[in-house]
């Protein structure tokens, strides 16, 4: 698994039926038929299919703060994730918010602090973000008072020593509700991207690059370029005189194959796949 997690927890926010796109804002059928309980509840049922993530909210109904902590706790999970989408209505325009992809992340969590939460956050979003369309947002909020956070669900965690809960908004009701399916794909294409099963000891590793260059000054600068595109750990690896931007790791053709293109995409340079031998890399 990517960025050194071991285990995945997710839970849709609200129950099955909460939360419609208000009748004069809802102008198409997709907008009139959603709701955010329900389109989260099933999203975290598609993200529990892949290996390394657990659904640990599986019930319609909502449940509390602390169960949902408890669940993660017991799960002995390192991420948590709360899904939610957001509504808002602009003050200036008086039309609903759109294009957010909003993550809110522990401020006085026990295991991480701010800055790594907020790091961790950032690794793992802003790949599903730009892929759904939207601008990033991370944000985290002190509590009344102070040494505690504000949202209750964050609290909870920290309470439980969950190393990294987080409270995660795909964008506002309109964004997803205009194509839940579509959305909901991209969501499971990024886990499965984060999650893949770890290979065995010795196995082959596929090695995603963003080009191979003949000098390290070019491999460096590709590099850059994949950071500036969201590949914040692309490094330059040097064998045998050739010099190639390292992006990411897989054990699996597929997901490599899928990584390699996205890499070429977000870049806009020659990306591939190198395959070697675990203990060679
Ligand atoms: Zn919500």
């Amino acid at each position: 698994m990517l960025y050194g997690l071991k285990l995945i927890g997710v839970m849709g926010g609200h129950g099955d039926g909460a939360n419609a796109i208000p009748n004069e804002y809802a102008v198409t059928p997709e907008l009139a038929a959603y709701r955010e309980g329900t389109a989260m509840r099933q999203l975290a049922a598609a993200l529990g299919e892949i290996p390394g993530v657990v659904n640990l909210r599986p019930e319609a109904t909502d449940i509390s703060w602390a169960e949902r902590a408890r669940r993660l706790h017991d799960a002995g999970c390192d991420l948590g994730l709360e899904l939610h989408t957001n509504w808002s209505i602009n003050s200036k325009t008086g039309k609903p918010n759109t294009g957010v992809f909003l993550v809110i992340v522990a401020m006085h969590n026990p295991v991480h602090g701010k800055t790594e939460q907020e790091a961790m956050a950032e690794q793992l979003f802003a790949p599903l973000a730009a892929d759904m369309g939207m601008r990033l947002e991370i944000r985290t909020k002190d509590g009344t008072g102070g040494g505690h956070d504000w949202y209750s669900f964050l609290d909870a965690c920290n309470r439980r020593r969950v190393p990294y809960p987080m409270i995660v908004e795909h964008g506002y009701h309109p964004d997803f509700a205009r194509d839940v399916a579509g959305n909901t794909a991209k969501a499971v294409a990024r886990w499965h991207e984060i999650a893949a099963q770890p290979a065995p000891r010795g196995a082959r590793r596929l090695l995603v690059h963003a080009g191979v260059y003949a000098d390290r000054a070019a491999a460096a600068a590709a590099c850059e370029r994949a950071r500036d595109c969201g590949y914040h750990d692309a490094y330059v690896h040097t064998r045998g005189g050739v010099c190639c931007a390292r992006c990411a790791l897989h054990d699996n053709i597929a997901y490599a194959m899928d990584s390699a293109q996205t890499v070429a995409r977000k870049t806009g340079l020659e990306a591939g796949i190198i395959i070697t031998a675990e203990e060679e890399l």
